[in-house]
């Protein structure tokens, strides 16, 4: 199944990625956001029955028209935490290195040497609502991510437990400032988090490894790359994560970018695309 939000509060779904409906009305189902529900994105933390309702009504929803203008919001709306992993594919390693001439960069070392990090939720929008560029005369580059969303309270999860906390995956943009300061500073910017269009669960997606990822500026090629050539997996990602911190329904972890980083400024046009999960234009505007 695939579930989105669109622009003024419309959910909608499709099971084959190709006929959408409105499924708005199932929302009247769900408990109503209770001061106890934990850090908590509210339809992520209710998807079992999200998608036992769609399930049931999507057939007399009205059918929606979806294209490249729909105003898609993130499909996630709340998340507590949006995780990042830096330094995960070795050719994404490399150009890091090279770039040391050119940007203070005060990361070194292996993935579990320089910690995961942590981007403001803030940060987060939806393909529709765009990037704003807000300092311009520093270089904001793009980073082309498979997001994954998790789905279950994970505690201290084992590798091989991990994938049954999954709630399902999107494309994610780790937008970031380049320069000295912290990663925490430069990457959680208003605008700088993009996840969409919509979110494809879990049981779609046998192996998100195999999912052909590409990000083009203008039209022209910048990054490609396959997921299973991450150095850290997705499953020893939620096992280290919540080694340090529990992962609750809605989290997001941005889980690294190939080689291919660059620039954008404003006016740029940014379209990506991942197997599977759809593909969305992102414009890139000044403040
Ligand atoms: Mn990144």
């Amino acid at each position: 199944m695939k579930l989105g939000w669109i622009h003024g509060g419309t959910l909608a779904a499709s099971l084959d990625g190709d006929t959408w409906r409105d499924v708005t009305a199932i929302l009247a189902e769900l408990p109503a956001p209770s001061i106890d529900d934990g850090h908590v994105d509210w339809l992520i933390s209710h998807l079992p029955r999200v998608r036992e309702a769609v399930a049931r009504a999507i057939d007399g929803a009205p059918k929606l028209t979806v294209n490249d203008a729909t105003a898609w919001l993130s499909p996630v709306r709340r998340p507590g935490k949006i995780v990042g992993i830096p330094v995960n594919y070795q050719d994404h390693v490399d150009e890091v290195e090279q770039a040391r001439q050119t940007f203070t960069n005060r990361y070194t070392g292996s993935i579990r040497q320089q910690g995961f990090f942590l981007k403001a939720s803030s940060s987060l929008v939806g393909p529709s609502e765009g990037i704003a560029i807000r300092f311009p005369e520093r270089e904001t580059h793009h980073e082309l991510e498979l997001a994954v969303v998790i789905g279950r309270r994970a505690d201290r999860v084992r590798p091989e437990d991990a994938a049954g906390y999954i709630a399902g995956y999107c494309i994610g943009l780790d937008m970031v400032v380049r320069g000295p300061e912290d990663r925490s500073m430069r990457k959680s910017l208003d605008s700088y988090s993009v996840l969409g269009p919509w979110l494809t669960t879990a049981d779609q997606i046998a192996d998100p490894g195999s999912l052909f990822m590409w990000l083009d500026v203008n039209g022209s090629r910048r990054q490609s790359c396959y997921p299973r050539d991450m150095i850290m997996g997705i499953a020893e990602q939620i096992a280290w994560i919540s080694e340090s911190c529990t992962l609750w329904p809605g989290d997001v972890i941005m889980t690294g970018t190939s080689s291919g980083v660059s620039r954008v400024v404003p006016g740029d046009r940014i379209e990506c695309s991942i197997e599977k999960l759809g593909s969305m234009r992102i414009g890139v505007r000044s403040l």
